[in-house]
């Protein structure tokens, strides 16, 4: 196709433009100034709405049945649909409803509408900035592949079911979506360049595992579901957490050379956390948590990762949240996790659950989530401990940590049907393997469907060592 540049005009830039603003990319031109009835449809112009002029254009039954995609995949049938849409407004029969864009006839001549159609320097900034977020040549100049990227930007995730088609990968707005989300929650879905390929598939599959669905690698509505269910849209804090996401994915799929800090809660001076005598002994949580917290140290250590924990048996001070997190940061740990137990006056409570970073209304570390969540379902699986969920929390050591970083609470204490478990070092072992299974699925690529609770560790780390040799 002819490439389109700064200082045309026509239906084609008048299309490009909407994308844009669709995109948030472009401002949305301050259009009808004057046009008060007109600014109506304009102003309310959902995503969806904007793009709907190709749509309800319908001139060709293809445009019909795929909406989105319609009239920029096929560039040179691109122009009537395009003018019908925008600017053969004058006509009286298309009426303001079909089309936002049509929609102010009266300032057409003179007016803002004109520059709807310009190529103009904003409309140049905002392509340069579209196409540096797709990986694509930042030029300012919408050519074939910038052209074809765009028609992609139309489709919305959730909009279609994605899976890996051959020998035409699916591409889209959605398919970026959807890396992104991946990307985020440490998935390695590759870069995120909106095209469905093998390694997209894969993470998808991946994805699918952990959470309990057929790995097809495919994303229909179940699958975006637990997504949206997981992955919590992030605000705010955002590029946070997508550089923790990247590190995580620059890291590679292996734990040779990883940093992990575990964090035995409490065991400070006086703070022995919950006590519970037994007779003439006593339970302590700063012990039985110190104890998993070595055991584990030991099995991290061997799969190959340098281990550390923020205290010793007995330290003399007790330790804040901000000290332990301090350490790891100073440490540049790639994860911790913080092992405590829990308490209750009702002797009936018992089970695990595990915390991750997060306020509770959308803002959440999402790889701290997705850690909590495998962490949480390999011990629930192994011990068949009750559930208690995972949960987001803006506790000091998750909050100032820049790793991502969980914290357990490995039953109650008070329980006696726990507490008879976690006084068994034998259980205790239990917890270990759980915890390390968990660590190894952060990191190692499961290739097969493998069901949670079933990794066998051993097994893993010779696969890992056959790959590298
Ligand atoms: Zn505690």
């Amino acid at each position: 196709m002819r490439a389109i540049r700064r200082g045309e005009s026509g239906p084609a830039v008048a299309e490009i433009r909407s994308i844009l603003v669709e995109l948030e990319l472009l401002a949305p031109e301050s259009a009808p100034v004057v046009s008060a009835p007109a600014a109506g449809p304009f102003a309310a112009s959902s995503p969806s709405a904007a793009s709907s002029p190709a749509a309800t254009s319908a001139a060709s039954p293809s445009a019909a049945s795929s909406p989105p995609a319609s009239s920029l995949a096929a560039p040179s049938s691109a122009a009537p649909s395009a003018s019908a849409a925008g600017l053969s407004a004058a006509s009286p029969a298309s009426s303001s409803l079909a089309a936002p864009f049509s929609s102010a006839p009266s300032s057409s001549a003179t007016g803002p509408a004109a520059s709807l159609d310009v190529f103009d320097e904003a409309t140049e900034r905002a392509v340069r900035a579209f196409q540096q977020s797709r990986g694509i040549g930042v030029d300012g100049i919408v050519g074939a592949e910038t052209w074809q990227a765009l028609d992609g930007a139309r489709w919305k995730l959730g909009a279609r079911t994605l899976f890996h088609s051959i020998p035409s990968a699916l591409v889209g707005e959605d398919v970026h979506a959807l890396q992104e989300r991946l990307l985020e929650m440490g998935f390695d879905s590759g870069r995120a360049d909106g095209i469905y390929g093998a390694r997209t598939a894969r993470a998808v599959a991946q994805f699918q595992r952990e959470v309990g669905l057929t790995p097809d690698g495919s994303c229909g509505p179940q699958t975006l579901n637990a997504l949206r269910r997981l992955g919590r849209k992030v605000v705010g804090g955002r590029p946070q957490w997508l550089r923790e996401a990247e590190a995580f994915r620059q890291s590679g799929p292996n734990l040779i050379g990883k940093t992990i800090v575990i964090d035995p809660g409490h065991g400070g001076g006086d703070d022995l956390g919950v006590v519970v005598p037994d007779g003439p002994l006593r339970w302590t949580e700063a012990d039985l948590v110190y104890d998993v917290a070595t055991r584990l140290e030991g099995r991290l250590a061997a799969a190959g990762m340098r281990v550390h924990l923020t205290r010793g048996p007995s330290p003399a001070q007790p330790m804040t949240g901000a000290q332990r997190a301090e350490l790891a940061n100073g440490l540049g740990a790639d994860l911790l996790i913080s092992l405590h137990l829990d308490e209750n006056r009702n002797p009936d409570a018992q089970g695990v659950a595990t915390y991750h970073y997060g306020t509770g209304n959308g803002l959440t570390s999402t790889v701290g989530e997705r850690l909590a969540n495998l962490v949480q379902r390999e011990i629930v699986v192994r011990t068949g401990m009750e559930n208690c969920r995972i949960h987001a929390k803006t506790w000091e050591l998750l909050r100032l940590t820049r790793m991502p970083a969980v914290r357990v609470d490995l039953g109650y204490l008070t329980s006696p049907t726990d507490r008879d478990r976690l006084v068994n070092p034998m259980f205790r072992e239990q917890i270990v393997e759980a915890i390390l299974a968990a660590v190894q699925r952060m990191y190692y690529p499961v290739e097969n469907d493998v069901p949670t609770g079933s990794i066998d560790v051993r097994q893993l780390r010779m696969a890992i060592a056959a790959r590298r040799g």
